[in-house]
């Protein structure tokens, strides 16, 4: 039994769009994420070194939501909806509570359009409301022209190495999983494809690597792969870059230094080393034909 969580407001507006994932708004139905993957920004003492201990449910969110919601589309002030950025919202706990499933219903009657990054398998419960929600949603008048549908759904991959998957993101499916979900939202007719983001470096940045992720995506129908770069953040013993280290130690100690010399101390490889996975990103998917942006 997950313990509950009142909240004040649900339905965060963003003061600019995401470059990424198009989204205007982001909502999050838990608080805390089963996933507990090691390198995710949101870990800290709030959440602990196991996210599964203090996961808990916004036990409001819904009327909340639907108050947020309603006056919001009252406005006109229709945006994108991430549904879960600070969660999965389709980790195992959904199954039962349904709060992800409720979250759509409401955005499905105001006509939001929304964006869903997944790395479980559960996303497919809940086609029929995606569909309809992709009909029917209310885009706003920039994305009228260029988007034209209501739904962008992602599976998130870092790694194709299943070894490493289960190291880094104990409690997620693993990536052969997540490619058989892509190619059922495909043929199910959404627009969907592949999160490369962290990828994590000196792990899944080369070319090799990177070529096996681009390629899966490829042959699981994927629309697009976006890519980006791995954050660590603080020295406590539940922060990211912490339990990353942590997970270098058991890996490949080897790489501590070279982590070390990559990022000198900030949260963030450097601009340089961003702007050469992402060539190397955009070669690898010219010559297999994909998309490397939503639109
Ligand atoms: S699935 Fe996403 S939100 Fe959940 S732990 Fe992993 S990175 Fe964090």
């Amino acid at each position: 039994m997950l313990s509950t969580k009142p909240v004040k407001s649900i339905l965060n507006k963003h003061k600019k769009r995401d470059n990424w994932f198009l989204d205007d708004y982001s909502v999050n139905p838990y608080d805390g994420c089963s996933c507990n993957c090691l390198y995710c920004y949101i870990r800290g003492s709030k959440y602990g070194e196991n996210m599964n201990d203090r996961l808990a449910v916004k036990e409001n969110a819904l009327a909340i939501l639907e108050k947020q919601l309603h006056a919001r589309a009252k406005k006109g002030d229709y945006g994108i909806v991430a549904v879960g950025s600070a969660t999965d919202a389709y980790m195992p706990h959904e199954a039962s509570y349904k709060i992800t499933e409720a979250f759509l219903r409401l955005l499905l009657k105001y006509r939001f359009p929304v964006f869903i990054s997944t790395k479980s398998t559960l996303i497919t419960r809940d086609m029929d409301l995606l569909q309809q929600i992709d009909k029917t949603a209310i885009l706003p008048a920039d994305l009228q022209g260029s988007l034209q549908r209501g739904v962008i759904l992602s599976v998130s991959i870092s790694t194709m190495d299943e070894n490493i998957c289960n190291m880094l993101e104990p409690g997620a499916a693993l990536p052969a999983e997540r490619l058989n979900i892509l190619k059922e939202l495909k043929a199910a007719g959404f627009l969907a494809g592949v999160n490369a983001i962290p990828v994590l470096p000196f792990i899944s940045d080369t070319e090799k690597e990177l070529q096996k992720i681009i390629a899966a995506a490829r042959q699981h129908d994927a629309d697009y792969v976006l890519t980006g770069g791995l954050t660590l953040f603080g020295s406590d013993k539940a922060d990211s870059k912490t339990l990353y280290y942590q997970f270098l130690q058991r890996y490949d100690a080897a790489l501590i230094k070279r982590y070390d010399a990559l990022y000198q101390g900030n949260f963030y490889p450097p601009w340089q080393y961003q702007q050469q996975l992402k060539a190397r990103a955009e070669k690898i998917a010219a010559t297999l034909n994909i998309r490397t942006s939503i639109l």
